[in-house]
C-alpha cells in the first residue's frame, strides 16, 4: 500500500521526529536515563539572564554532542533522498536538531528544520553563524560559555531554545508545502507537540493522503489512510524503489 501510494504520488512532503534520528543510535531526549533527566533543559530566559545557565546550557549540549557524535544518517533518511532524485520531493520538514537530513543529501531549499540545527552556532548580539566545530573546540579547551569573537555577544547553538517560539516564517512555509502535496509522510513523530500536529492535518484537510510511520499512537491515527508501526528503514527504501 505504501509503494502504491508512493508511485501514484507526485508531491511528497516528510515529516519528521525523534524516531528516525532513534534509528541512527540518537537517544530520543524523553528516553529514560538520558541526557534529560540527567540535566535540566535551560529555558532562553534563563540562558540571557544568567551566566550559571549559560554554563548549565553548554555542559547539556556538549554532553549531547558527545553522546551522538559518531552517529550518521541511516536508510530512512537516504530513502528521502531517492524521493528527492525522483522528482517526488515536495520538501522536509523536521523537528530534529541533529542535521541528519544536511548530512544524508536533502538540499537546503528542500529542507525546513522547525526547531533550528544543531550544526550551527548564532551569536544572539550581532547574528554571526559559526559552525559547531567553532564552539566545540573552545568549550574542549575550557572554556564554559564562549562570548562571539566579533563583538562579544552569546554564542548558542542555532536551535529553538525552550520559551523560544518558532519562526513564523518557517511555519508558514511548511503549512505551504503541506497544502500544496498530495502525499504526506511523517516518520517517526508521534505528533503530540504543536504546531507539529497541525502541519499533516492542514495536508489532509487539503485532500492530501496522509501515511505515518511511527512506532506509537499519534492523535491524528484517525485520520491516517495508512499507520505503520514498523522501523522507517526496513519500510521505506523498499517503498521508494522503482
Ligand atoms: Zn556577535
Amino acid at each position: 500500500m505504501l509503494k502504491q501510494y508512493i508511485r501514484e504520488a507526485q508531491s511528497i512532503v516528510v515529516f519528521t521526529g525523534a524516531g528516525i534520528s532513534t534509528e541512527s543510535g540518537i537517544n530520543d531526549y524523553r528516553s529514560q536515563g538520558g541526557i534529560w533527566e540527567r540535566f535540566q533543559p535551560v529555558t532562553i530566559q534563563e540562558f540571557m539572564a544568567s551566566q550559571n545557565h549559560r554554563r548549565l546550557y553548554w555542559k547539556r549540549k556538549l554532553a549531547l554532542y558527545e553522546e551522538s557524535k559518531n552517529a550518521g544518517p541511516n536508510a530512512g533518511h537516504r530513502a528521502i533522498v531517492t524521493l528527492e532524485r525522483q522528482g517526488k520531493l515536495k520538501g522536509v520538514i523536521t523537528q530534529n536538531i541533529d542535521g541528519l537530513h544536511r548530512v544524508a543529501g536533502t538540499l537546503p531549499d528542500k529542507l525546513l528544520e522547525i526547531h533550528g540545527n544543531s550544526l550551527e552556532i548564532i551569536c544572539l548580539l550581532c547574528g554571526e553563524i559559526w559552525p559547531w566545530q567553532h564552539a566545540y573546540e573552545r568549550l574542549k579547551q575550557g572554556e564554559e560559555a564562549p562570548l562571539c569573537l566579533k563583538c562579544g555577544g552569546y554564542l548558542k547553538p542555532n536551535t529553538v531554545s525552550f520559551g523560544q517560539s518558532l519562526d513564523p516564517l518557517v511555519l508558514e512555509m511548511a503549512f505551504g508545502w503541506a497544502q500544496e502535496c498530495d502525499l504526506f509522510l511523517v516518520l517517526g513523530s508521534t505528533l503530540v507537540v504543536e504546531p507539529a500536529a497541525s502541519i499533516p492535518r492542514a495536508a489532509k484537510q487539503n485532500g492530501a493522503r496522509l501515511v505515518i510511520i511511527t512506532r506509537s499512537d499519534t492523535p491524528l491515527d484517525d485520520i491516517a489512510d495508512l499507520k505503520i508501526t514498523q522501523a522507517i528503514g526496513e519500510v521505506l527504501p523498499g517503498a521508494v524503489s522503482e
